[in-house]
């Protein structure tokens, strides 16, 4: 225990767990206990009880209960030592932390705050006042980013050279080593990790730096555009948002958190008079962004590129939706242009866009419907069936009937078939104009899925794959490219023939709602048919034996707990084959 227990049992007895509950849920005394609805789950008829005299609280829906710490723990999702002092410093109380390495891992990270807060200081410095920042004061100024700006912002400026932080700004080697601001170079001497790059620093929510993200100045020959730091102690992409440190205030008075992708986003918001704009640190939207955020609002606006947005994992933002009882809508920029641009170009033109933010899966059908006036019945019914794939991933059905009516008046079905199909909420649901198959076209869509997987999600089936799975020779033409690239789709692209090209920027857009595991069994499974088919019968026994084995483990691959098994010794299978006609 890295606090002294006298002061917990002190704010134990001190804080009132009504009071500190009731700011963030309304309760209303009910006899002996205060009863309001619960914070944990959704629910329309409170059932969530707290009672001052035992100073606990419990639900009776999803069953949630404690004390005011596990409480202030959930509701702000920090650890206990987190909620103690969440609670100290709300009553007043100073704390007595005992020696412990919980305390110790305390200390340690304020020191790496403040030797990241200097470092953040003295790039800041550089920027503003050292003849060699000239370059990047100018083009901070061609972007509208100059003065004021860069000084709320704390913008900074790393020289071109190769270790003058290390050697200027007197903070400690370990210190700026654990930071990710040097490394040890092969040279056994310290050197800098930021070079020639405008520099954005990154805070905590609270305001403490603790990241830095940085830019190259145009026609710098550095590859990477932008680079940030390294997730350390104190860093988390995950978990961080760029900006939210000065957006809170505005995000809680909106009730909307708009969520953009790059540093200079978050700032054209807040020139544009949106100051409540955040950015991921180069990660997806994930899961602990939602929770972050949603402390502050329940209205969350994605400011994505629309090929990003419309990619957005579906399923997961419903399913945080109806989680966290947050609103999720996306923005559509006019002219393909970037938030931070359209902030310089035209500010109304950006607030607008935040105005008019769609319901994700309202945006997503846009997308689908998008100019499309379909020919012949055949194409309607296509439109139709893609529309309703779409609407079928949301998890209410009163919200897919909506749509779906909507849908069926657009292209011109009967609302009747439509809502039928949200109802049943089919993943795949088909109309009754029925068109013919081709057992090819199958097979090469199942290539395709797993070439777009690769492209997008690259560990859930790179192990799976090789490239003599592609019966067709595009996909296998693709398949090298990606796989030759390392999962690196423009170098992919950059290496892939024209048609294997084409194929590789379809599968960077397409919408997949597949499981991979399954994607890479189906693509085993029809290599190991054409094999078997093709090479014919055989006296050896050991091969009569092989290929017996091969058919039973075929059997297995779609079996619960075999599968993956059979996965494995049929690709080793697969590959003796390939080698052995290969030599
Ligand atoms: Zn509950």
């Amino acid at each position: 225990m890295a606090i002294a227990d006298d002061d917990i049992e002190r704010i134990r007895s001190t804080v009132s767990i009504v009071d500190v509950i009731g700011q963030h849920v309304q309760l209303k005394r009910t006899g002996r206990n205060w009863v309001g609805l619960c914070p944990f789950h959704a629910e329309r008829t409170p059932s969530f009880n707290v009672r001052e005299e035992t100073g606990r609280y419990k639900c009776f829906g999803c069953d949630k209960s404690g004390d005011v710490f596990t409480f202030v723990q959930e509701i702000e999702h920090t650890d206990f030592v987190g909620s103690v002092e969440y609670l100290a410093n709300r009553a007043g109380i100073q704390l007595t932390y005992t020696s412990s390495g919980q305390s110790k891992e305390r200390a340690r990270r304020k020191k790496l705050v403040e030797a990241m807060e200097q470092a953040v200081d003295w790039y800041h410095h550089r920027l503003l006042e050292a003849p060699d920042a000239r370059p990047a004061r100018d083009y901070l100024r061609s972007r509208g980013l100059s003065g004021e700006i860069a000084r709320q912002f704390k913008l900074g400026w790393a020289p071109d050279d190769w270790d003058v932080l290390s050697k200027q700004s007197g903070i400690a080697a370990d210190l700026l080593r654990e930071n990710g601001l040097a490394f040890q170079n092969r040279r056994n001497r310290m050197q800098d990790s930021f070079r020639a790059r405008v520099l954005f620093p990154i805070f905590t929510e609270n305001g403490e730096a603790v990241a830095i993200g940085g830019r190259i100045l145009p026609g710098s020959d550095d590859p990477a555009k932008y680079k940030n730091s390294s997730e350390t102690p104190i860093y988390k992409k995950s978990k961080t948002l760029y900006g939210l440190n000065w957006a809170k205030g505005d995000i809680v008075n909106a009730n909307q958190a708009i969520v953009c992708e790059g540093y200079t986003d978050v700032i054209g918001f807040h020139q544009a008079g949106l100051p409540r704009a955040v950015a991921t640190c180069g990660t997806a939207f994930t899961e602990e962004h939602v929770r972050l955020l949603k402390r502050y609002a329940s209205r969350v606006v994605l400011a994505f590129d629309a090929d990003a947005a419309g990619q957005g994992a579906a399923e997961r933002f419903y399913e945080w939706e109806e989680q966290y009882q947050v609103e999720v809508s996306v923005a559509a920029f006019p002219g393909g242009k970037d938030p931070g641009e359209l902030a310089q170009t035209d500010p109304e033109g950006l607030a607008k866009a935040i105005e008019d933010a769609k319901p994700f899966l309202g945006f997503r059908l846009d997308r689908v419907l998008d100019h499309q006036t379909p020919q012949s019945p055949e194409a309607v019914a296509r439109l139709g069936e893609a529309a309703m794939t779409v609407i079928n991933e949301h998890p209410n059905v009163n919200i897919r009937k909506l749509y779906a009516g909507q849908v069926a008046a657009q292209v011109g079905l009967p609302v009747a078939d439509l809502v039928a199909m949200a109802e049943r909420g089919t993943r795949r649901p088909q109309l009754n104009v029925r068109r013919p198959k081709q057992r090819g076209e199958r097979r090469q869509n199942a290539e395709f899925v797993a070439i777009a997987l690769l492209v997008q999600t690259w560990d859930s089936i790179a192990p799976w794959l090789s490239e003599a799975l592609f019966a067709d020779d595009v996909y296998a033409r693709a398949f090298a490219a990606v796989a030759g690239s390392g999962g690196d789709l423009a170098a992919a692209i950059e290496a892939a023939d024209a048609d294997a090209r084409d194929v590789l920027e379809r599968a960077a857009v397409v919408d997949l709602d597949v499981d991979p595991e399954a994607e890479a069994r189906n693509l085993i499974g029809a290599a190991v048919r054409r094999e078997l088919a093709s090479a014919g019968p055989s006296a050896d026994p050991d091969r009569i034996r092989d290929d017996a084995e091969a058919r039973v483990r075929m059997e297995q691959l779609n079996a619960d707990g075999l599968g993956l098994d059979a996965a494995g010794w049929l690709l080793g299978w697969l590959e003796g084959r390939w080698e052995e006609r290969g030599a």
